[in-house]
């Protein structure tokens, strides 16, 4: 009895193989299934490891997606970032990638975007400008002068909160940098001028270049000069670069201003010495005679259009 039982078991093991070799064929597909067994810690293994294992593996390939058509990969920031990171070096906290885009944290605190991402038209760009509209533009240094194309304003845009941090918010704060430099005129004269991001340093270098200029260009030099002043645009609500501290407007006898054009059609030629000019952009100074919207007697200290990335054509 014993032995028929042991046989008929025998049996049923023989047939019960190729149903486990039939379960054991089909745990390909189901590699994951037969983890369980460890039944008394199945009921957290199993969910932690298969679960976590694949929830990340979906949202790390939406994140690339995005990213990829930006620049080619999501650490390297986009070229024109780093003219204002180079640039402004104390003001900027740091930069970072997120969601397929680039946002830049200032001194305060403030964390602005790179692109805002808006369709704007030339005007918008300057009276509500994002990070990257600051620096779209190309800015032709030590260039013949030029009749400017319109809409070419290089450096007309300026961001608050970036300038807010690198010269100070408001107007207290600014006047707290200031320092007085020698002017080289034939009268005893001084300019205010931002001691912050090295814009006073780079006004002394130019004055050391302009002291040596022969008469004819040192007469653009000679007073009323006008530099710091707390002020918007004239007819806008927009602070100009005189309110930071950081802009200088030479005598008006060797400037043009494109208000006074009438009708305005853009200028021909500068009466301001293309010395001067040349003085002033070998120090990180833009000139307003390259504005289509001009301004020649208007220098403004602005490195980031001298950093290497902002003098190439590439975006
Ligand atoms: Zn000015």
């Amino acid at each position: 009895m014993v032995r028929a039982l042991l046989a008929l078991l025998a049996l049923l093991g023989l047939l019960a193989l190729p149903l486990l070799a039939g379960c054991g064929a089909s745990p390909g597909p189901l590699a994951e299934v037969p983890a369980p067994p460890p039944d008394g810690v199945g009921g957290e293994v199993p969910r932690q490891v298969p679960g976590e294992a694949e929830v990340p593996a979906a949202p790390a390939e939406v994140v690339d997606g995005p990213v990829s058509d930006t620049p080619p990969a999501e650490n390297e920031a986009p070229q024109r970032l780093s003219c204002l990171t180079a640039a402004y070096p104390d003001a900027i906290r740091s930069v970072e990638a997120r969601g397929g885009a680039w946002f830049v944290t200032f001194r305060d605190g403030r964390e602005v975007p790179w692109d805002d991402g808006r369709d704007k038209d030339s005007e918008t760009r300057l009276t509500d400008p994002d990070l990257e509209d600051t620096v779209a533009q190309l800015y032709p240094v030590a260039g013949p002068f030029a009749p400017v194309a319109e809409g070419d304003e290089p450096g007309r845009a300026r961001h608050p909160v970036l300038f807010a941090n690198a010269y100070g918010d408001g107007e207290r704060a600014v006047r707290a940098h200031l320092v007085d430099v020698p002017w080289p005129s034939a009268a005893p004269a001084s300019v205010r001028f931002s001691s912050e991001n090295g814009a006073a340093d780079a006004l002394r270098a130019v004055i050391a270049t302009l002291s040596e200029l022969p008469a004819e260009a040192r007469r653009c030099l000679e007073p009323p000069i006008g530099s710091f002043s707390y002020r918007q645009i004239r007819g806008t609500e927009r602070l100009s670069g005189h309110a930071y501290g950081i802009a200088i407007d030479l005598n008006v006898s060797c400037g043009e201003y494109w208000r006074w054009q009438r009708p305005f059609r853009g200028l021909e030629d500068s009466r301001m010495a293309k010395a001067i000019v040349d003085a002033f952009e070998a120090e990180g100074f833009i000139w307003g005679g390259r504005w289509h919207h001009y301004d020649t007697f208007h220098f403004e200290y602005r490195p980031e259009f001298f950093a290497p990335a902002c003098q190439s054509e590439e975006p």
